[in-house]
């Protein structure tokens, strides 16, 4: 028999029921037995709706309040001593290290302040973790026992589940030292760390568990000699202490190849690869099993929301059954489902037809077990015919065409990516026209949305206010960011993005090419989730899409108002791209659309135009290598043919943020300003590589995830430390990210110490 699958779950419940706990029990109005209450209701439908659906091994600690990886260094007490200090409940303590805390005194307690740890993307995924920050004083021990309670909390709803942890190689590698620790290297704890996972494996054995999975994701990374040494030695070590459970080793996101010798061997029960990713590693994967360890062949794609093609998926499984029997082999999902929506039958707005195309991670579930069913030999041909039938729906539908289109992108030529002189000739004519100070401030584009926002535009949506009423809310809201911009003095204005749910969702609506869901929500980080259009055919815009909120803002200023665009890889990455059409094309046509929009603005009297590519480097492929190489060419070019329709006079801003980020990447990208998320990036090494940055630059001042407001000393203090290395003439003053999760008083009252520090420099300067 082929058994049936499943890494991990989302775990923010159908209705973002995750969501909406976390964030009162911040806001104080959810209490901590309450929140708890809801997570466990989460887990339990999850579990209940895995084993209902026939899932043979269903995954638990997979839920979260925050980010499994930050789990895990709760777990190990790998807590910096800036937030134990204050001796806070453990899940508050968790959440301080997840989003900073401020708090004032009060009678029983002292005051609170300490920003939060630096939040990196997942690999190549919109979803982010919180790095593992290790220093030389971290006291290993385990606190608490997650995993263990998660387990049975499964067992006692009747429901065995195998217990998913962050592997030992990944959980270093993928952190970092502490500024205290600076010569730390994470991966020399091993023999530290070690010794904590055989305790709670113990644990997990001793309440039953008979098999584990753990994550080593990493392994489809370039690795270092010392780290791809470790998964031997951590899994020897874990194989030589008595009575813990099996554990099976995944990855996902890629190829092991490169990293074959490092898996070799290796004492385990078994593996999880990703073959949607990667499915021509799968002989040299078998070439490695011993002849007892199970293969997972993950083949239900955990990060998209096409349907499965069941007939070649059971080809590819044959094709393992083959070489290693039956019972060796597992049908799976390639990643957790973690990355795609819960439940299709929640859309209720969808084209039939285009509905028909898409699997959400319950109906993938279906899929895993559907697929491993027909292997063992059950009749499923049912389902197997409504699957064939929608394949071929979607392969000759008119939806997916677009002659036009195609045509214009094949005509894209190189000076169509090229502005017409270059920046040291651009920036003079700019400076005519816009006559900044020096240390010019500006901030990111989006204001608090505040609740008040969000309210109107439900009611726009349900059509209980008209479109007149809709868009006098959006214009008083755009005056009232005005002035308060004008107030506090920034020098570049933003109109503060009020119409925009998500950057975009808010541009997607307006293509052509685009389908939207309801209720399709992803964890991106914490309490914050997106809702990723879904590209289903060939894009273009019929429209003008931002031009008229931002023409009414400059009409209401003397200062320079920036235009305010989603750049084409960012549209790409944070939407469900087609599977049918490679990545680069579909960048192209997002281009076109945008350098049509930033033609517009241009023409309608717009002088700063941001392009925001956040998403630009973690559409990287995560190998050095050919393909990353090509990734770097067409990424780059795609931004500029969206932006180099303008003339010298118009200044091209461009926004990075969540990421390390390659200085040669964004020079490629040839915008006159950009802005980059730097407030948590205290590394020398880091700033200087931003030092001989060509164009103008802003390194992001504070940290936008947090609440908490820095003092305008602050603001002085890491200005100056960026100056050591960073050129005045050069040097923009902003936050590190848009403003729409923050509240208005701290808004105002840390952007007003931003712009003081910028005056007090000038002074200087
Ligand atoms: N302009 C967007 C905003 O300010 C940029 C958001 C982002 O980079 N994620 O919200
Ligand atoms: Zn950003």
């Amino acid at each position: 028999m082929v058994q049936s699958y499943v890494l991990g779950f989302p775990r923010i419940g159908p209705n973002r029921e995750l969501k909406k706990a976390t964030e009162g029990y911040w806001n104080g109005k959810v209490s901590g037995e309450q929140l708890q209450q809801v997570a466990k209701d989460i887990k339990a439908s999850n579990w209940k709706l895995q084993k209902d659906a026939g899932v043979d091994v269903i995954a638990s600690n997979d839920f979260s309040f925050y980010d499994q990886v930050l789990d895990l260094s709760l777990l190990f007490n790998v807590i910096p001593q800036r937030y134990s200090k204050y001796e806070l409940s453990p899940l508050d303590t968790y959440f301080a290290m997840a989003r900073g805390l401020q708090r004032k005194a009060t009678d029983s307690a002292a005051a609170v302040d300490v920003p939060a740890l630096e939040m990196v993307k997942w690999f190549d995924s919109n979803y982010h973790y919180v790095r593992p920050t290790f220093s030389n004083s971290t006291e290993f021990k385990l606190n608490g026992q997650k995993p263990v309670d998660e387990f049975l909390e499964a067992k006692q709803l009747g429901v065995e589940t195998r217990p998913v942890l962050v592997g030992p190689v990944s959980f270093l590698h993928l952190g970092k030292s502490d500024k205290d620790s600076a010569d730390l290297d994470p991966i020399s704890l091993l023999d530290k760390i070690l010794p904590l996972y055989a305790q709670i494996l113990k644990k997990l054995a001793d309440a039953g568990a008979k098999s584990v999975q753990f994550d080593e994701p990493t392994l489809v990374l370039d690795l270092p000699a010392e780290v791809q040494a470790a998964f031997n030695k951590a899994y020897s070590y874990l194989a030589s202490q008595e009575g813990l459970p099996e554990i099976t080793l995944a990855t996902y996101f890629g190829t092991v190849v490169p990293n074959l010798s490092a898996l070799k061997g290796l004492p385990v029960a078994g593996f999880h690869f990703d073959f949607v990713r990667n499915p021509e590693q799968l002989d040299d994967v078998i070439s490695i099993l011993n002849d007892k360890q199970t293969l997972s062949v993950g083949i239900v794609d955990g990060r998209n929301i096409w349907k499965n093609n069941f007939t070649n998926s059971v080809k590819f499984v044959e094709s393992a059954i083959a070489k290693l029997s039956s019972d060796r082999v597992l049908v799976s999902t390639s990643s957790s489902l973690l990355h795609t929506p819960v439940n299709l039958d929640n859309e209720t707005k969808l084209n039939p037809e285009i509905k028909d195309w898409f699997a959400f991670a319950t109906q993938k579930v279906s899929e895993v077990v559907n697929i491993a069913k027909k292997l063992s030999g059950e009749d499923v041909s049912a389902a197997f015919e409504a699957n064939a039938k929608s394949l071929n729906n979607r392969a000759t539908s008119s939806i997916t065409n677009n002659a036009e289109v195609k045509a214009r992108v094949a005509s894209i030529n190189e000076s169509m990516g090229q502005r017409a002189s270059p920046f040291l000739q651009r920036i003079k004519e700019q400076e005519q026209i816009l006559k900044l100070p020096l240390f010019p401030t500006t901030t990111i584009g989006s204001f608090p949305q505040t609740k008040d926002i969000r309210i109107n535009r439900n009611k726009f949506t349900k059509g209980t206010i008209s479109r007149e009423q809709y868009e006098q809310f959006i214009n008083e809201e755009i005056e009232r960011v005005i002035r308060f911009q004008e107030e506090i003095d920034l020098d570049v204005l933003v109109h503060g993005e009020p119409e925009r749910n998500d950057m975009v969702q808010f541009f997607g609506e307006q293509l052509e090419g685009y389908a939207f869901t309801v209720n399709g929500w992803v964890q991106s980080y914490g309490s914050r989730y997106v809702r990723p259009p879904i590209i289903v055919g060939d894009l273009s815009r019929p429209k003008a899409m931002s031009v008229k909120e931002v023409v009414y803002a400059q009409s209401i200023t003397q200062r320079p108002v920036k235009g305010m665009l989603t750049g084409p890889v960012t549209c790409l990455r944070w939407s469900f791209p087609r599977d049918d059409v490679d990545q680069k094309t579909q960048a192209y046509q997002l281009a076109l659309a945008i350098r049509d929009e930033v033609s517009d603005l241009e023409a309608a009297g717009i002088k700063v135009i941001q392009v925001d590519e956040p998403a630009v480097r973690e559409g990287l492929p995560l190998r050095a290598g050919q393909e990353r190489t090509e990734y770097y060419n067409w990424s780059a070019e795609s931004f500029r043919v969206a932006t180099s329709v303008v003339t010298n006079k118009t200044q091209i801003h461009s926004h990075f943020c969540y990421s390390d980020l390659d200085p040669n990447h964004i020079k490629a990208l040839d915008a006159d300003v950009v802005s980059i998320e730097f407030s948590k990036k205290d590394d020398p090494n880091y700033i200087l590589q931003f030092a001989n940055y060509p164009n103008h630059s802003g390194l992001g001042l504070f940290d936008i995830h947090s609440p908490r407001i820095p003092s305008k000393e602050e603001f002085i203090q890491k200005m100056e430390q960026f100056l050591k290395y960073y050129p005045a003439e050069k040097f923009w003053v902003n936050p590190d990210c848009g403003l729409k999760t923050r509240g208005w008083e701290e808004t105002k009252a840390t952007l007003t110490n931003m712009v003081n520090a910028a005056k007090h420099f000038r002074q200087i300067y």
